[in-house]
């Protein structure tokens, strides 16, 4: 997870008291913004850049699995067409 606003590295936000506070922060201490709605622009805030993993994570994660896996298949392939690989399983 990168931060949405600089990009940079988030840590993930593990021993969270508050169940609204965010799930990660930015790795930049001095990264404090937080997402305005209203102006749908980043504002200054007085806390770091924090991120909320996404409340469709599982599905998200199903996705990326599935897309991993055709990944590996492409990969065997080409074991197995360049360079005579024979893949187990
Ligand atoms: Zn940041």
């Amino acid at each position: 997870m990168n931060c949405p606003k600089c990009g940079k590295p988030m840590l993930p936000n593990t021993n969270k008291k508050n169940p609204k506070a965010p799930d990660w922060k930015c790795g930049d201490p001095n990264c404090k913004f937080k997402w305005d709605s209203a102006s749908k622009d980043w504002v200054p805030s007085d806390w770091v850049t924090g991120a909320w993993n996404d409340k469709n994570e599982s599905s998200f994660k199903i996705d990326r699995i599935a897309d991993l896996e055709k990944r590996v298949k492409i990969i065997e392939d080409l074991l197995r067409t360049r360079w005579n690989v024979e893949v187990n399983g």
